[in-house]
């Protein structure tokens, strides 16, 4: 693959999917290059491990009255729940269910705690979320699980003013045939033509010259431009070389918005065990043991009979390195203490994630670090800066929002900035 292009993108994630989408629909030469042998990156619906479908990773459409993504959904007739509010989930104490008022106890503690984080970024304070957490509470655990869940980071490596800078507009929809697929149906209904050439690693980035080449092992490509869709932890583990260097101060903004985990276990079930409707919710807390972290499950997704496990931050990581097995029992041990130990029987197939350890990945989705919220910023702007990489290269991905960060909504929108921008720099216009 010797020839010149016009644009080329690296990753086949939400991101590149959008950008090489928008400007194939442009009818400008370009070239979209994977490394690993599928597309979606972290979006992605899994449709084999299991005999029924589930999202690896992005799963409910964030936001969605402001998410293109959701319109993308309506135009493809790709179903979604209009999912109800977090405080309708049942929580499970070890041996028993909590009543109502331990219930609200338990949502006042967590919404409690995220606004006091909202409120420190507000007033401009960017420090560690675990600084204004109420420490005493006795949901505390769980409370940290959430935040995990949300921000993939525990507390300690969270932002405060970073955290406030997303916008929430607590439309949460679940995609009923995977949020993986319906980016992939939303790239091809923009683009019928695009093209994404898989198993592509790029190892090098040569912007010194004209335009700009790139070493693949399928050889060196040459385009006038060039979009990095890729995670910032793998742009700032160096394994990707510039040529040039990076100017430092775009190359700290990698380092201080790392990718955070989140991980999930999926368990198949031969019949319907929990007893609960379609796309029923429920977090777990162990009060009998303080060490022993929070679940929290999604049970029996768009009637199949499944479970959906949600790890997050430090204990996911380490589920994650003990192993598939380690992570099976972590999740089945606290279903087990929910719905009874007659479950194990009906198990019919398990299958995990495993983002952090993916050399292609390394995590689940970015957050600033205390005091580094201000490199957000930086990089989003860099985006629409001529002069950044001499205007030959730019970054998108979900990291490359301002408000929309983490998100595959985010990621994608940034593809499409990133594509635009590229659009006006050769001097051509969108489809
Ligand atoms: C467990 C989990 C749950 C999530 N849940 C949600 C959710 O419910 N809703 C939501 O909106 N978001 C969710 N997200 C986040 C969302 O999935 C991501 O923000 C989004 O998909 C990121 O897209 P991206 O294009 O920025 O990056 P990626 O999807 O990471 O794409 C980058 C691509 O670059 C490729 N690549 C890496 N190195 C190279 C190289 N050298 N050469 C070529 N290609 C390379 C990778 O293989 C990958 O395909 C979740 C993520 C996880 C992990």
């Amino acid at each position: 693959m010797t020839d010149a292009f016009d644009v080329v993108v690296v990753g086949a994630g939400a991101a590149g999917l959008a950008a090489g989408a928008r400007l194939t629909a442009a009818g400008v030469s370009v070239a979209v290059l994977e490394a690993a042998s599928r597309p979606g990156g972290r979006a992605y619906t899994d449709t084999t491990s299991l005999d029924a479908p589930w999202d690896q990773g992005c799963h409910w459409l964030h936001s969605a009255s402001v998410n293109p993504l959701r319109a993308a959904a309506d135009e493809l007739g790709v179903s979604y729940m209009l999912r109800g509010s977090r405080q309708a989930r049942a929580t499970h104490l070890g041996d028993r269910w909590a009543d109502e008022a331990e219930r609200n106890e338990v949502w006042q503690a967590i919404d409690g705690a995220f606004a006091a984080v909202k409120q420190a970024g507000d007033e401009g304070r960017d420090i560690a979320a675990s600084a204004v957490l109420d420490t005493s509470s006795r949901w505390l655990r769980l409370v940290r699980h959430w935040i995990t869940l949300m921000s993939a980071a525990e507390p300690e490596r969270l932002s405060t003013l970073d955290y406030a800078a997303y916008s929430d507009t607590a439309e949460n929809y679940p995609v009923s045939t995977g949020y993986g697929a319906l980016i992939a149906a939303a790239a091809r209904r923009m683009a019928p033509a695009l093209d994404v050439t898989l198993d592509c690693p790029v190892a090098a980035v040569d912007w010194s010259g004209q335009g700009v080449v790139l070493d693949t092992p399928r050889g060196r490509v040459k385009a006038r431009l060039a979009i990095l869709a890729l995670p910032t932890t793998i742009l700032a583990s160096g394994r990707l070389r510039f040529a040039p260097l990076l100017p430092a101060a775009l190359a700290e903004t990698f380092e201080a918005l790392p990718l955070g985990c989140a991980e999930k276990v999926a368990l198949r079930f031969d019949r319907e065990v929990f007893g609960m409707p379609a796309t029923s919710y429920c977090d777990t807390i162990d009060l009998r043991d303080p060490k022993r972290p929070p679940v929290n499950f999604t049970l029996n997704p768009f009637g199949h009979s499944m479970a959906i496990a949600q790890l997050g931050g430090d204990n996911a990581a380490r589920l994650v390195k003990a192993g598939p097995a380690a992570m099976v029992d972590f999740a089945l041990a606290a279903l087990v203490d929910t719905f009874g130990a007659d479950i194990r029987d009906r198990v019919a197939g398990t299958a995990t994630t495993g983002w952090i350890a993916n050399p292609l990945i390394g995590g689940a989705y970015s957050c600033a670090l205390p005091g580094k919220a201000h490199m957000r910023t930086r990089l989003v702007d860099a985006l629409d800066d001529p002069g950044t990489l001499d205007g030959k290269v730019m970054f998108a991905g979900e990291a490359v929002s301002a408000y929309a960060y983490s998100t595959a909504h985010g990621a994608w929108l940034s593809g499409l900035r990133a594509a635009d921008n590229a659009l006006a720099r050769l001097g051509r216009k969108a489809a």
